[in-house]
Parts: C-alpha cells; sequence; structure tokens
C-alpha cells in the first residue's frame, strides 16, 4: 500500500521585528545544546548578530559560518562544522542560497534547521526541496522543510523590490505547474494531490487579486508574496514533490540555466515569463497571466530577461529534455523551433 508521510514546519512566525521571536521558537522546540548560525557575506550579517544576541541571552552557543554559494563542497564543510561543534540545529539567515545549504546539511546530519529568510524571490523558504551546484548543473533534492519559519517583513520589505517580483513570477508559475501535474495524472496515470494542488493556486489567486499592493511595495503587499510562498511551501511537503510548484515553465528556465542564458535574471523572473508561453500551450488565459505581471513589475518579454530571441527559442526547445521524467504539456519529444517561434512571438515574449 503507498504510505504517504507529510512532513511540515511547525512554527510559522511573519511579521515585522519577529527576530526576537527566535528564543520562544527554540524554547519550544527545547533546543540546549549549541546551534549553527548559517549567513550570508553582505546584508544578512546584521540580522544574524541580532540572531547571534537573542541566542546568547538563552545561554546557548550560536556557530557562525558564512555561505557563498550553494555547492557541495559548502554544503559537506557545514557538515562538518555540525560534527565538530556538536551543534543540535541551524538558523539559516538569508536567502535562497543560504536556506539551500542549511536544508541539505542540516537533512543529512539528521538535525532540524529553522528558516529566517532576509528576501522573498521564490518559493524554497518553506519546502522541503534544495537546489545545489554540482559539476552538471543546479540539481533539485528532496531534503527536509524548515522546523520554523520566521520571515521578518520589515527585512524582507527592505531587500531591493525586484526580488519580491520575482517571488510572485515563481508563484504565478504554480497556474501551469498544477495544470501539467493533471495533464500527467491524466496521461500517466502519475499521482496527483487535489490539496496540494489547490494550495499552490490558491496563492496565485492571492498573487493576482493583490498586485497592485505588491507593486506599490508595501508592507501589506510583501506580507502577500511571503504567506503565498509558504502556501507553495506546503503544498509541496503536502505532495511530498516539487509537482504542484514546478511544471514546463520551470522547466523553461532550468532550460536557460542549463544553456548559460538569462544570468541576470532572477529564478521567478524566468519562470513568470514561462508561464505566459507555457499557459498558451495549455489553451488557458495566458493574457491573464502576462497582464499581472506586468501589473506586477515583473519582466514579460525576452528583452525584459536580457535574453535574445534565440535564447527564448533555443530554451523552449530543449526544455522537454531538462528533467524527462517530469511529464508536461511539452510532451515527451518537445516543440519544434518554428512551432516555438510561432509561441514565443504570438505571446509577445519576441517580437
Ligand atoms: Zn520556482
Amino acid at each position: 500500500m503507498h504510505i504517504h508521510a507529510i512532513n511540515l514546519p511547525q512554527f510559522v512566525i511573519v511579521g515585522p521585528n519577529v527576530l526576537p521571536k527566535i528564543k520562544e521558537v527554540l524554547s519550544r522546540l527545547i533546543v540546549r545544546e549549541d546551534v549553527l548560525l548559517l549567513r550570508g557575506e553582505g546584508f544578512t550579517k546584521t540580522p544574524a548578530s541580532a540572531v547571534r544576541d537573542f541566542v546568547a541571552e538563552m545561554g546557548l552557543t550560536a556557530h557562525e559560518v558564512a555561505v557563498k554559494s550553494p555547492t557541495e563542497e559548502v554544503v559537506s564543510f557545514v557538515e562538518g562544522v555540525i560534527k565538530e561543534t556538536r551543534s543540535c540545529t541551524i538558523i539559516s539567515v538569508g536567502g535562497g542560497k543560504i536556506i539551500d545549504v542549511a536544508k541539505i546539511a542540516s537533512h543529512r546530519q539528521g538535525i532540524p534547521f529553522i528558516s529566517i529568510p532576509t528576501s522573498a524571490a521564490h518559493d524554497g523558504i518553506a519546502s522541503p526541496i534544495a537546489s545545489i551546484k554540482g559539476e552538471n548543473g543546479s540539481a533539485s533534492i528532496m531534503a527536509h522543510p524548515p522546523v520554523a519559519l520566521l520571515a521578518d517583513t520589515n527585512i524582507i520589505a527592505s531587500s531591493p523590490k525586484r526580488f519580491i517580483i520575482s517571488g510572485c513570477g515563481d508563484i504565478i508559475a504554480k497556474l501551469t505547474a498544477v495544470r501539467d501535474w493533471r495533464l500527467a495524472h491524466r496521461l500517466r496515470g502519475e499521482y496527483y494531490g487535489e490539496y496540494a494542488a489547490s494550495l499552490a493556486l490558491m496563492s496565485a489567486q492571492l498573487i493576482r487579486r493583490n498586485v497592485d499592493l505588491i507593486a506599490r511595495g508595501l508592507e501589506a503587499g510583501v506580507r502577500t508574496v511571503i504567506e503565498g510562498l509558504i502556501s507553495c511551501g506546503y503544498a509541496m511537503c503536502i505532495a511530498g514533490s516539487s509537482r504542484p510548484c514546478s511544471g514546463s515553465e520551470h522547466l523553461f528556465s532550468h532550460a536557460l540555466d542549463k544553456l548559460g542564458k538569462g544570468s541576470r535574471a532572477l529564478h521567478g523572473e524566468k519562470c513568470g515569463v514561462g508561464t505566459i508561453m507555457m499557459m498558451y500551450m495549455h489553451g488557458g488565459d495566458w493574457e491573464s497571466v502576462r497582464a499581472v505581471l506586468s501589473r506586477a513589475g515583473a519582466p514579460t518579454t525576452a528583452k525584459g530577461l536580457g535574453l535574445s530571441d534565440d535564447d527564448v527559442l533555443d530554451a523552449l526547445t530543449i526544455a522537454h529534455t531538462i528533467r524527462p521524467e517530469r511529464y508536461t504539456i511539452l510532451g515527451e519529444s518537445g516543440i519544434s523551433r518554428n512551432a516555438a517561434e510561432d509561441l514565443a512571438r504570438m505571446t509577445g515574449v519576441i517580437d
């Protein structure tokens, strides 16, 4: 019989100035030994040192490691520090790459991690899935979700606005990700969970309804994006995979990465443009997808992503090869260059 295990974060705290809540979280998690604090090298230093002080106030020691990039070597190094310092919990203060390293290293060492995101650029903040750079590009690894998540809306609102808009793109992507999932269920008999799918779609609707608030950069808008991203993380925890949140639009984004194109564009920005095109492929309302992204201030064209027309067409024609086991609207053989050109032109992604 198929056993479906769901692992969810225990504590989720969202709001302004929530960092002091780390003390309450640590005491409710009964953390009594050393912790390992992972942070970035830039502006995450300040919130990380505030967290270290709060940890010290509890009589606990926080060992600190600055993370540069999410590579296997860095993960191994962090695992070594966990063993050496006998840390029982990781607290990650930073954006996606720091969360990814914390997620994988803590999972491999069998200890929990607490996520304190400093930006809201993609849905990794509450998901069990991490992305790591290896010899053959980036790979997605199933790890575990944070045991607790403290999202300080003041800190996240002070990150570049572009990050928050990228988060919107990653959430809007669920509109086609769920369609791809349903398709794989109908054509391939793949497991499909209505509840996880609904959670992912609900996040996209939330963005659609509040897009003006988000575009104005108000705290309430930032909160909407964070809550949407957390909800997407829950959808992945419940589905036990990234299926509800990652379909053909993500394959397009990953294809660009594989081709070494669009490195100036953020993940959610590329997925947003991918969603416009994949919604067209699905025969859905791609114009409303484009309108929401445009109102949020997200790019909707190749130029907006810093890409040439050929970059987009190259990525579209190889997208189906990126993750062959993930069945999407692109099918097994993908789309021809002519069809890709029609698609990109029709949707206004290329001129
Ligand atoms: Zn994504």
